[in-house]
């Protein structure tokens, strides 16, 4: 039996929040991938000047870190998710503590409680 320290209720308020979270995550994705240069259709053909192809590569490499962050938040969101349908969702993965409800309103896709998340950081 898994141990449960939070009503149907707050689960409930809480996948939806993780869902909304999911949602625009996916369109900044989708928006992301659009400000790609390296997406515009011109670029293949251009032989334009040095300084454009430098800022094409700068807006890349910017569209490439953004993206980067907003996949690792994607994964995590997903994860909680999949922890909510197995039940296992709120307990910390360090330390299988319950996470303060506190906390999960205000970053549902949390793995850690406070206490091991401020260990983990050091
Ligand atoms: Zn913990």
């Amino acid at each position: 039996m898994v141990k449960k320290h939070l009503t149907k209720k707050q689960l409930d308020d809480l996948r939806a929040q993780l869902i909304k979270e999911e949602k625009k995550m996916e369109s900044t994705i989708v928006r992301l991938k659009e400000n790609d240069p390296f997406n515009d259709p011109d670029h293949a053909t251009d032989n334009a000047a040095v300084d454009t192809d430098v800022r094409e590569q700068l807006g890349h490499d910017t569209v490439e870190a953004q993206m980067k962050e907003v996949q690792k938040e994607l994964i995590l969101v997903r994860g909680a998710l999949e922890k909510m349908h197995k039940g296992t969702y709120g307990f910390c993965d360090r330390c299988k503590e319950p996470i303060v409800l506190a906390r999960l309103k205000y970053v549902p896709q949390t793995k850690y409680c406070i206490n091991c998340e401020k260990i983990l950081r050091k």
